[in-house]
C-alpha cells in the first residue's frame, strides 16, 4: 500500500488501484461522516506585509484526516463535496470554526487582523448565503470587517445572481477577495461592478516570476489593475526571497506562501506571531 507516514506523523492518502468509481464512492461515504467524527480540522496560512513582515491576516485551509485513508488533500475531496452537496455543511463548519478561532487567539493574546475563508461556487447555488454568514458572525462575536471571503472568478461568472449574493455579503460588512485571480475568465467590466477589496494573484504566475517574461507581465498587470481600481493585491505561493523582492519592487505589498509560512495549526500561530508585550497576564 502506498500509505507511508509523512513528515508530521500523518499518513498521506493515495488512491488505490481498485478503480476510480469505487474509490469515489468509498471517499464519498467516508466524507459524509467526517464532520461528526471530528476528522476535519483547519490549517491557517499567514498573510504578511512584504516590507515589514507584519502579520495582516490568515487564510483558513481545510484538512481531512481519515483514520484509514490518512490525510486527504482538499484538491481530492472538495470537488467530491461539491458534487454530493456536502460542501454546504462543510463550508458552514469551516466558517464557524475559523471565526471561533479568531476569538480564541484574541483571548490568548494574539491579534490576527483578518481571517480569509474560501467559498465554493456550490455554496452560492442555493441562494443568498449572507444569512448564514451573518448568523455565524453573531454567534461567534467576530466583527464582520475581520472576515474576508474568497471566491474564484468562476464563482462570479457561473452563478446566476452572483452579483446579488456578493452585494448581500458586502452589505453585512464582510470583505471579499477574488482568489486565483488571472486563471479564470472574468471580464474586467464585471470586476468593476463587484464590491471586492482584494485580488489574489494566482500562484501559477508567481512561480517563475523572475524567469518567465509572460508570468512577469501578467503579475505586473494585475498589480497595476489593483492599484488603479484601488484594490489591495496579495500574491499567493511566494516561496522565495527573490519573488518577494520582485513583488515589492512592482508595488505588490502583501504576500502569502511557504517563504513566510506553510499552513499551520492554530496553536503554532501563537508561538511565532504573539508579541510578548501583548500577552495577557496569567497568574
Ligand atoms: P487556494 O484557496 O488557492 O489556497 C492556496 C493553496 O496553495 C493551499 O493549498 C495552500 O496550502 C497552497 N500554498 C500556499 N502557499 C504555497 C506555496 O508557497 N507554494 C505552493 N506550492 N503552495 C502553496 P491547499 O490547502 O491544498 O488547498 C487547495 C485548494 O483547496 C485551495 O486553493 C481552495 O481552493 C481549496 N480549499 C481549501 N480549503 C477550503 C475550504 O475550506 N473551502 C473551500 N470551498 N475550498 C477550500
Ligand atoms: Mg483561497
Ligand atoms: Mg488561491
Ligand atoms: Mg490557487
Amino acid at each position: 500500500q502506498a500509505k507511508a507516514r509523512g513528515r508530521n506523523g500523518y499518513r498521506f492518502y493515495a488512491p488505490s488501484m481498485t478503480g476510480e468509481g469505487v474509490e469515489r464512492l468509498r471517499l464519498e461515504t467516508f466524507l459524509r461522516r467526517s464532520i461528526e467524527k471530528n476528522e476535519m480540522f483547519l490549517n491557517y496560512q499567514p498573510q504578511v506585509e512584504i516590507d515589514t513582515g507584519r502579520l495582516v491576516g490568515v487564510e483558513a485551509l481545510v484538512r481531512w484526516n481519515h483514520p484509514e485513508l490518512g490525510l486527504v488533500p482538499p484538491a481530492r475531496f472538495i470537488p467530491l463535496a461539491e458534487d454530493s452537496g456536502f460542501i454546504n455543511q462543510l463550508g458552514k463548519w469551516v466558517l464557524d470554526e475559523a471565526c471561533r478561532q479568531m476569538m480564541r487567539w484574541q483571548a490568548q493574546g494574539l491579534h490576527v487582523p483578518k481571517m480569509a475563508v474560501n467559498l465554493s461556487v456550490k455554496q452560492f447555488e442555493r441562494g443568498s448565503i449572507a444569512g448564514m454568514v451573518a448568523d455565524i458572525l453573531t454567534e461567534t462575536g467576530l466583527e464582520p470587517q475581520r472576515l474576508q471571503l474568497e471566491v474564484t472568478e468562476s464563482v462570479i461568472m457561473n452563478t446566476g445572481d452572483a452579483l446579488g449574493f456578493i452585494n448581500d455579503l458586502h452589505a453585512i460588512g464582510v470583505g471579499l477577495a477574488i482568489d486565483d485571480f488571472g486563471t479564470g475568465y472574468s471580464s474586467l467590466a464585471y470586476l468593476k461592478q463587484l464590491p471586492v477589496q482584494t485580488l489574489k494573484i494566482d500562484r501559477s504566475f508567481i512561480k517563475d516570476i523572475s524567469t518567465d517574461v509572460n508570468d512577469e507581465a501578467i503579475a505586473i498587470a494585475i498589480i497595476q489593475l489593483g492599484k488603479s481600481m484601488q484594490l489591495s493585491v496579495i500574491a499567493e505561493g511566494v516561496e522565495t526571497e527573490e519573488q518577494a523582492a520582485f513583488l515589492l519592487r512592482h508595488g505588490c505589498k502583501l504576500a502569502q506562501g511557504y517563504f513566510y509560512s506553510r499552513p499551520v495549526l492554530a496553536q503554532d500561530m501563537l508561538e511565532r506571531w504573539t508579541d510578548p508585550l501583548d500577552q495577557p497576564l496569567t497568574n
